[in-house]
């Protein structure tokens, strides 16, 4: 029987979740939508949440969903193989694959006549790497980001400071000051912890070390979260991340399996993890070590270039 492809919800092989805090060591904003920059006075306000009575900052799930993507693809690039951009009308199942017939159409005329199985197996065989992770129109993400607040492992809010900075809003094509247009920004102030939470299911051992990989270049300072990035805003840290691991599938040993045939590779956590009520735990330099296995996957798989 032809394996059944990772990126089928059928069956549910595996599950992962990498948790713990961002903490910002620069000045953090994810502003509200929607606002301009151009006229008279204008405050850029960060997006809050109410909590607990509170009007806190947060950082959306979607916003951090965007910053993996991107550097993810960044990564696919270095690795000499490519994906779609993700944007509306330009994902893989929007391009023509036979006879001028959209991956899209196909899938949807296959599931029409009953067919999923083969449907999923076009959908497997020619979307990129990053549609089968973060999901493309009509296909669910395999990964899902939690909103990340500034709240502990139980739930009590955690301290913050919002600040403000004025600017002078410039005219960028000739460079001219807007009037004398003021604008204030606002802004998180360094030290700032948040809790985040991200769920993959079903991915194979070289698609968590791709998310591995972008978790470490976060930590260092490679990939910044929100806006204002190129005036020295939006470095994190990684706190005290965890790993819990459930596999459902046939892995011996506490050696995760290969979820794809020729391409994915075995990883042993036996000498990592701990067991505690069937799930497979690793924290805080464990963790570490764990991302680091996964990300050694990533690098050494012989990734097949569809979707390109
Ligand atoms: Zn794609």
């Amino acid at each position: 029987m032809a394996e059944i492809p990772w990126t089928s919800g059928r069956i549910l092989m595996r599950e992962i979740t990498l948790s713990g805090y961002l903490e910002n060591v620069e000045p953090l904003r994810i502003g509200v939508g929607g606002q301009q920059l151009l006229t008279s006075i204008v405050d850029l306000a960060v997006i809050k949440v109410h909590l607990k009575g509170f009007e806190v900052p947060y950082i959306p799930g979607s916003s951090l969903k965007g910053s993996f993507r991107s550097t993810a693809m960044a990564l696919v690039q270095v690795k000499g193989l490519t994906a779609c951009s993700g944007l509306a009308k330009d994902t893989c199942v929007d391009k023509e694959i036979e006879h001028g017939v959209k991956l899209r159409d196909m899938i949807e005329q296959l599931i029409r006549t009953g067919d999923s199985a083969e449907a999923m197996r076009k959908f497997f065989e020619n979307s990129c790497i990053l549609c089968k992770i973060f999901g493309a129109p009509g296909y669910m993400s395999r990964i899902v980001f939690g909103d990340a607040y500034p709240m502990d492992n139980v739930g009590n809010l955690l301290n913050f400071r919002i600040s403000k900075r004025t600017g002078i809003a410039i005219n960028r094509r000739t460079g001219a000051v807007f009037g004398g247009a003021l604008y204030d920004v606002e802004f998180v102030e360094p030290g700032t912890r948040f809790r985040f939470e991200i769920r993959c299911r079903n991915l194979p051992n070289y698609a968590i070390g791709l998310l591995s990989a972008v978790t470490r270049l976060l930590h260092e300072g490679g990939v910044k979260v929100g806006g204002f990035k190129t005036r020295g805003f939006g470095r994190v840290k990684v706190i005290d991340p965890e790993m819990k691991i459930i596999d459902f599938g046939e892995s011996k040993n506490l050696r995760l399996r290969p979820l794809e045939a020729g391409v994915d590779m075995e990883v042993d956590v036996s000498d990592i993890v701990r067991i505690e009520d069937g799930l497979l735990i690793a924290e805080g330099e464990k963790a570490w070590q764990l991302l680091d296995r996964f990300e050694k996957v990533w690098w050494n798989a012989k990734i097949r270039g569809q979707g390109s």
